[in-house]
């Protein structure tokens, strides 16, 4: 009955009522002879069937008129929103036309409403956590500022010392809006990958240069397996480099002293997977799930005293998904981490 045509149920309707219509007069007309009731009972169905037939057309094409107006405009109107993500199949059956279109629309503007909510509680969270990373060092350099107005400027003990904290908590405003810019620009979107072919071995030696001062002050050593195998990929050099001091720089900050971070690579069909293990303090179980998100940390103030601010798996995560790749991670408490993450060969 769903899928049953109206023009089909308007015959059903114009049968029933012409028989009603037939039986009726019949039961008037009784006392009559057999042949003349047969005639006007023949003659009343046809009349009555062909009257009723001819009102409900008409009523029809007046209903399915304005059907098929509302019809268009519901289309067009959700068409027009660039939120339309329902697909219709549409058939013969215009008010199951109008009923799909109008279901549609209202699971398009469901949609979109959740995920205006989503951005709302985003947003909040957002300004929250950015506004609350910004105080620790604006307070510092307001604190040390202050002090030197007050006479320490004329103090040699502390002058310089002061000014000497002050840059790095200036510093430290820096990475943070470094890092907030780096992941604003890949969640909305705005960044563009720019793929080429490059030597990933390369690349990383050049990153585990520029890192081993920091790594030598922990007694961390920081290498890789293949050193000299020339490994090509398709990826964005400038990204993927963000990637590694993320992770390598991660090694370090939550390292054991004295400890040892590896990067290993894996032919994998069309892929090179790439594994960064450490043997640092690692990650208990509960936390793994949570690990991407933007300013999740396991120990918040353990990463502010290594310069952490939150950002550094989420915006490797975004790169990651900007080239259509994933990034995984393993990891046992007090035993070690491995992030694993994969880019196309060349
Ligand atoms: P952060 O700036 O705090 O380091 P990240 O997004 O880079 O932010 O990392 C999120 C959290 O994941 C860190 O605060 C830390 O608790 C944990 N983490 C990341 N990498 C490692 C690692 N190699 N070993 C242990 N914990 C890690």
């Amino acid at each position: 009955m769903k899928n049953t045509s109206p023009k089909t149920i308007l015959l059903i309707i114009a049968i029933v009522l012409a028989i009603a219509v037939t039986f009726a007069l019949s039961q008037i007309t009784n006392g009559s002879s057999g042949t003349s009731t047969f005639q006007l009972v023949i003659f009343t169905f046809a009349l009555s069937f062909a009257s009723l037939v001819l009102l409900l057309l008409f009523v029809n094409i007046i209903i399915l008129n304005k059907v098929n107006k509302l019809f268009a405009t519901v289309k067009n109107f959700r068409l027009q929103s660039d939120k339309a993500s329902v697909n219709i199949e549409y058939n013969s059956n215009d008010l199951n036309n109008l009923n799909n279109e109008i279901l549609a629309w209202a699971e398009d503007r469901k949609n979109e409403i959740e995920q205006l909510k989503k951005l709302e509680v985003y947003r909040r969270e957002f300004l929250g956590n950015v506004s609350h990373e910004l105080k620790t060092p604006i307070f510092n350099i307001q604190g040390y500022v202050l002090t030197l107005l007050d006479g320490g400027l004329e103090d040699p003990s502390i002058n310089r010392n002061y000014l000497v904290r002050a840059e790095k908590s200036v510093d430290r405003m820096i990475t943070i809006i470094d890092d907030l810019e780096a992941i604003s620009q890949l969640e909305t979107g705005e960044l563009q990958i720019e793929l080429e072919r490059f030597d990933i071995n390369v690349l990383l030696k050049d990153v585990i240069d520029s890192l081993e001062m920091k790594a030598t002050a922990k007694g961390i050593i920081l290498s890789t397996v293949d050193e000299n195998k020339p490994i090509f990929v398709l990826a964005d050099r400038f990204r993927i480099r963000q990637v590694f001091v993320n992770l390598l720089v991660n090694s370090i900050k939550y390292g054991k002293e004295y400890g040892e971070t590896k990067v290993r690579f894996y032919d994998v069909g069309n892929n090179i997977s790439i594994e960064v293990a450490d043997n640092g303090i690692g990650i208990t179980k509960e936390h793994l799930p949570r690990l991407f998100e933007r300013f999740y940390r396991v120990d918040k103030s353990r990463s502010r005293d290594q310069g952490g601010t939150g950002l550094g798996l989420a915006i490797v995560k975004h790169i990651m998904e900007a080239h259509n790749q994933t990034i995984t991670v393993m990891s046992t408490e007090s035993v070690g981490t491995v992030f694993t993450f994969s880019l196309k060969k060349a």
